[in-house]
């Protein structure tokens, strides 16, 4: 059984929880958090499909559970799970991505406090802070988190309490220097916000390199399949910034008191995507390296954004703090938005739609589909722009299918 959250960080009861920051990635992903059921010997993890639980008398909890919004023993599993895989001390699991970062912001921001938030951005990242957080006395600078003296600028000192980044950004595929952008944020009194949905855990350690939050939508790579919609946030245990030394305990209280937590089934979908991680990025990563090989020599292709072509500008940052450069690849088609949209439309094993991060490749034209709610803002996209979330298929298949597009539509 695991331990349900507490005011104070949860320090792991079981053994294979208890010594897994001394274990591999791997190693954490399978077993943190996730000893065998005590009652059963159930190896996997149960759904505890359930929303309250029985008292021993009044105030007497079992295994300290009382309702599940506050406590899931499913949750409490992924939760450890999240925060042994990042590092930090605390994880809390959310019904999306955007329920997390609500939830991080509500903890962290009040009226008339400022923050930095990413030029390129996943559009409903930038669509909440511009219409949900402004609406509530939240402003926000907008800048590129690939310049590092532009964010600085963007700072409003005094003011600004978060410098909000993704790496690599959603879908342009900017790299921040996270350790940069940790101390440039902390000399003026910012927590560093780091969405680390497309590099995920398994390629990169935000809080290991100074950042003081880190988010996923669990939706993507962390579930992995294409099933479930999820949102993790953990917390550093070195909380630097002057004020937030109680993140742990602000995170917990705002996740129970706005509620918006993942449910027993989606929580346990979560756990069992993260427990082949490791093995699913290293394919997606070989899989995306030999598609832009592809795509950056066939004609129809203006530019192709891939960290792990030495030409990014951010490659260098990227190969300091990336294990590998990820499965996300985009591309500017030569023949405009006409050929973006009909090269979407025209593969074959390549799945047209929205998400990223599953099995299965997907193609999707940001302008129309993920990004059609910056429309008209900084964050507006090329209209030209096709995004891939590399799968995991035989490669050989999904370079033949987009070939096949990219020369008839092209
Ligand atoms: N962050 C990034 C980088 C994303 O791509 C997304 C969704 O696409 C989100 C956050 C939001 O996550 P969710 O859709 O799970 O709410």
């Amino acid at each position: 059984m695991t331990t349900p959250p507490t005011s104070t960080p949860p320090t792991t009861t079981s053994a294979a929880s208890g010594k897994s920051q001394q274990h591999g990635f791997a190693t954490r992903a399978i077993h943190a958090g996730q000893d065998p059921d005590p009652a059963t010997g159930a190896v996997v993890t149960p759904i505890y499909q359930v929303s309250t639980y029985k008292q021993d008398g009044v105030g007497g909890l079992r295994g300290g559970y009382e309702y599940s919004r506050s406590a899931n023993p499913t949750r409490s599993a992924l939760e450890q799970c999240l925060a042994a895989l990042e590092g930090g001390p605390r994880g809390y699991a959310f019904a999306s991505g955007l329920a997390g970062q609500d939830t991080v912001v509500r903890s962290v921001l009040r009226p008339g406090d400022h923050a930095v938030v990413p030029s390129d951005a996943y559009g409903g990242t930038y669509r909440y802070f511009n219409q949900v957080a402004k609406a509530a006395g939240i402003e926000h600078s907008i800048a590129p988190v690939a310049d590092v003296d532009a964010v600085r600028a963007a700072i409003r000192p005094g003011m600004t309490k978060v410098v909000w980044v993704e790496t690599p950004t959603n879908p342009l595929l900017d790299i921040a220097d996270i350790a940069a952008l940790a101390e440039v944020a902390h000399a003026e009194g910012a927590l560093l916000v780091v969405d680390n949905t497309f590099a995920t855990s398994y390629l990169q350690n935000p809080l290991a390199l100074g950042a003081d939050i880190v988010t996923h939508s669990t939706t993507k790579y962390a579930g992995g399949h294409s099933d479930v919609v999820g949102g993790a946030v953990v917390v550093s245990s070195q909380v630097a910034v002057h004020g937030f030394s109680d993140l742990v305990e602000r995170i917990a209280f705002h996740q129970n008191a706005i509620g918006g937590v993942a449910g027993p089934f989606d929580a346990w979908l979560v756990l069992r995507g993260l427990k082949t991680l490791a093995l699913r990025m290293e394919q997606h990563c070989s899989n995306a390296e030999r598609v832009v090989e592809h795509l950056v020599s066939h004609p129809a292709v203006e530019k192709v954004y891939y960290p792990g072509l030495e030409e990014h500008p951010g490659h260098a940052v990227a190969a300091k703090q990336m294990k590998r450069f990820g499965g996300m690849v985009s591309m500017q088609l030569k023949g405009g938005e006409r050929a973006a949209a009909e090269v979407c439309g025209a593969t074959r094993v390549w799945t047209l739609a929205e998400s990223l991060g599953g099995i299965e490749s997907l193609i999707e034209h940001p302008a129309r589909m993920t990004h059609a709610s910056v429309a008209g803002t900084p964050l507006e996209v090329p209209r030209n722009l096709v995004r891939l979330s590399v799968g995991i298929e035989d490669v050989d298949d999904l370079i033949d299918d987009l070939d096949a597009a990219l020369t008839t539509h092209g």
